[in-house]
């Protein structure tokens, strides 16, 4: 029995939805399908999460999103003529531009499209739908309630031969819809997998399967065959976003392996991701590779303090962290010498003032010498277990990154030896990838 989860690309038209159609029919193991919303036809469209987002926005700016739901509600309805199906969604348009006219959540009209989306695939498959209102559950806090949410959403599936879940979204108590972040189908894909007690979860997306770098910047970036879930989230953490992080967590309770396919070429082998290393996949998947893969990502900041005999400071860590968590702030890595320490935030989730107000109050509880905010930090991970205990790949790194005049800003290494991080600056960070791509490939 399996669980299959179509992205966006997958469900963007009447002709792809054909194709996952034929996917599902093809394979009598399929039992549970969990979709996303409608992502994009061509390289310039927009996500239909993304014209959702504008209709919350919309309204918050004019009092009514009627004309930028006009456009979703197109978008669907092409869909259902070309698909042929007796679907009618004007009930389910209505009562949606209700909701965000009256005031509804950004997080209710974000999970909009993956609700419908859902509802079109079980009207063309032929299969139940099943709300992910009703299986997914949030905390009032919108904390993911994981045991719960696995109680609940067995029994449901236990009940049903076959059916069709939007992904992305789930509800808290009182029934308002709490949306994952970005991407989150496929965590959504993770849980229903663990809940129905499948042998694999297929996600199938757009490319072959998880490439040793992203192909936007390396097109002829190899195919890894196999990875285990440290690696996958070290890398998709890092800025491989073809698998959302948090994705692991589900079906790392059940050591079910999570296998990447395309809806596209659904002849290519795609990658296994499987618990440890030493996972049996047979033959078929193997991956006897030093590292594994090159993630990254621009817009970390840094922030740099120096202060003598910090090192015989008995408690200056301790100082440091408790400011960050004052201010909600979380850190990505703290890398330091003996009179210095850094730490590096993602500059996306935090705000100028926040920054600002952080910085002041870590200068008065901290006493630093000196301390330095940079910013336009771009971090880049190399990750292989295969570099745990093998002599080499540190200097390759930087070799790599001294010969392509790449300035390296800071440096970081688990102590697992799973990855090895640097810092460079934002412009210089394709460079880094192709770099460290032609240098470690054949490692
Ligand atoms: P979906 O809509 O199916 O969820 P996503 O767009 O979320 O698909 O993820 C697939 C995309 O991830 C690919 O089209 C590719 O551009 C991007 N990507 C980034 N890093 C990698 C990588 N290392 N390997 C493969 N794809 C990657
Ligand atoms: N539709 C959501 C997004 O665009 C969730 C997903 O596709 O996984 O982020
Ligand atoms: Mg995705």
């Amino acid at each position: 029995m399996k669980v299959l989860k179509f992205g966006g690309t997958s469900m963007a038209n009447a002709d792809s939805i054909r194709q996952v159609g034929t996917i599902i029919k093809s394979d009598p193991a399929s039992r549970f399908v969990v979709v996303s919303a409608p992502g994009k036809r061509e390289k310039a469209d927009t996500k239909v999460t993304d014209l959702l987002y504008a209709c919350f926005e919309k309204k918050q700016k004019t009092g009514a999103c009627d004309d930028a739901l006009a456009v979703v509600e197109k978008r669907f309805a092409d869909i259902v003529s070309d698909l042929k199906i007796k679907l009618d969604l004007r009930g389910e348009f209505d009562a949606i531009r209700n909701a965000i006219n009256s005031g509804a959540s950004r997080d209710y009209a974000g999970s909009r499209g993956e609700y419908l989306s859902a509802l079109v695939c079980a009207a063309f498959l032929g299969l139940e739908f099943i709300d992910a209102a009703l299986i997914i559950k949030f905390s009032s806090s919108g904390k993911f309630e994981a045991e719960l949410t696995n109680e609940t959403a067995a029994k449901r599936l236990a009940a049903s031969k076959g059916a069709v879940i939007p992904g992305f979204y789930g509800a808290m108590p009182d029934g308002s819809i709490k949306t994952f972040s970005r991407g989150g189908s496929d965590v959504t894909g993770s849980i229903i997998a663990r809940a129905a007690g499948v042998s694999v979860y297929e996600n199938w997306t757009d490319v072959d399967g998880f490439m040793t770098c992203d192909p936007r910047i390396v097109p002829d970036a190899a195919l890894i065959d196999m990875l285990t879930y440290k690696e996958l989230r070290e890398l998709s953490h890092m800025g491989a976003n073809i698998l959302h992080s948090d994705s692991i967590f589900p079906v790392r309770k059940s050591d079910i392996p999570i296998h990447i396919r395309n809806t596209f070429n659904p002849g290519a082998k795609g990658t296994l991701i499987v618990p440890t290393k030493k996972y049996l996949a047979g033959a078929f998947f193997r991956n006897t590779r030093t590292v594994t893969g090159i993630a990254g990502r621009k817009d970390f900041i840094a922030i740099h303090m120096e202060k003598s005999m910090m090192n015989s400071e008995v408690g200056f860590a301790r100082k440091v962290l408790s400011v960050l968590e004052e201010h909600n702030v979380s850190i990505e890595h703290m890398p330091s010498g003996i009179d210095t320490l850094s730490v590096i935030v993602d500059g996306t989730a935090v705000s100028d003032e926040t920054l600002a107000s952080t910085v002041s109050h870590m200068g008065t509880v901290c006493e630093p010498d000196n301390i330095e905010v940079v910013r336009d930090i771009a971090l880049v991970a190399v990750v292989g277990h295969g570099m745990n205990r093998k002599k080499g790949t540190a200097a390759k790194v930087f070799s790599a990154l001294y010969r392509a005049g790449v300035n390296i800003r800071m440096i970081d290494q688990g102590s697992s030896e799973l990855n090895i991080i640097v810092g460079v600056e934002n412009k210089d960070y394709e460079t880094a990838i192709k770099a460290l791509y032609e240098e470690l490939k054949e490692m």
